[in-house]
């Protein structure tokens, strides 16, 4: 299969395309920066869609970024990068005459909105309600496929938790204050900590590249892209505390995480949704790394 992927370079689409060519795969990755197996997005605005099976897109301007100051440029960069990218992919396959059999989109679970009690599902009712949940709706719109040429290409959504995994990801800022025994829970510790190892994250991406399901409706297919198990941010910095052998006793008050981050960034790390792979479970998808213990030892193992 001949696969293009939309910020491929990046932390999962590293690991994507290193599990899509032991497969077998053919992978073009579409950057800002040309180079060998790479098109630049200006190639396909101006040349269209390159002749491929599938396409995939993980572009987006790092949104935790440790040494970028939260500012309305900031956070135009944030959306245009996901918007722009997302939208190109969409038009370029409406418009080629050889449209892929399959256009997968990852976006996060921020839609969902935190409210302690509920449980979400791939299922589940939303309606924006900040910006996070603002970028998800724009996002998905953007990516959205007239319905006419849904029948030729399935549509999916993967909705991403916090991807953890070696050398990259949120883990990476998470480690510094462990080492110097200031890491601690965030917040009040309680809210869920939805998380997905990014060996997960690639698999379910392959999974649904290799499905030949057909679609329900012309709606995209929508997956959940997080572990079964359910942990609070109190647990999972005891697991990673116990795994690193350092203590987690300070708490990381949210007054400082809005300090340090910025109050609609602090938000990602504190809020409180309760979400389930419920569809990707039935689908068949196993997760190699289905609880905290075996994903933080892979990962932090030397
Ligand atoms: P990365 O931060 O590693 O970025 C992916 C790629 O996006 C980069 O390699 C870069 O490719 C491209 N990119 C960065 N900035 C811009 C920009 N301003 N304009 C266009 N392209 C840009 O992302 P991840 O691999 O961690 O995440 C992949 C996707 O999954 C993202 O859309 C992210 O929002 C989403 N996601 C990630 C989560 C996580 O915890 N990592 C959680 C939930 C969702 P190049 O330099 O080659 O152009």
């Amino acid at each position: 299969m001949r696969v293009l992927i939309g910020g491929g370079s990046g932390f999962v689409g590293r690991e994507l395309t290193k599990l899509l060519k032991v497969k077998g795969h053919e992978v073009t990755i579409i950057s800002r920066q040309p180079g060998p197996g790479r098109i630049t997005w200006t190639d396909l605005e101006s040349a269209g869609l390159p002749v491929c099976d599938a396409v995939v897109n993980l572009a987006g301007e790092n949104i935790l970024n440790p040494l970028r100051r939260w500012s309305e440029s900031y956070r135009a960069d944030v959306f245009n990068s996901r918007l722009k990218t997302t939208r190109s992919l969409s038009l370029s396959i409406t418009s080629t005459p050889t449209p892929p059999h399959c256009w997968i989109l990852i976006t996060g679970i921020a839609c969902y909105k935190a409210n302690g009690e509920t449980t979400y599902t791939e299922d589940s009712e939303w309606t924006p309600f900040d910006l996070w949940s603002q970028l998800v709706r724009e996002w998905e719109e953007a990516g959205r496929l007239p319905e006419n040429i849904t029948k030729n290409t399935r549509q999916v959504v993967i909705r991403s938790g916090v991807v953890l995994g070696r050398g990259g990801g949120a883990i990476q800022q998470m480690l510094t204050p462990l080492w110097l025994g200031l890491g601690g829970t965030l917040g009040s510790g309680n809210q869920p900590f939805p998380w997905i190892h990014v060996s997960d994250l690639a698999g379910i991406i392959s999974h649904s590249l290799d499905s030949t399901r057909v679609p329900a409706s012309s709606q995209p297919e929508v997956f959940n892209g997080v572990a079964p198990a359910l942990n609070t941010n109190r647990q999972f910095t005891q697991e990673l505390g116990r795994v690193l052998k350092r203590p987690t006793l300070l708490p990381v008050p949210e007054f400082f995480l809005r300090a340090a981050l910025g109050r609609d960034r602090a938000v990602i790390l504190t809020q409180d949704q309760r979400v389930v792979p419920k569809r990707t479970l039935q689908s068949g998808f196993q997760f190699r790394y289905p609880d905290l213990t075996s994903a933080l030892r892979q990962i932090l193992s030397r």
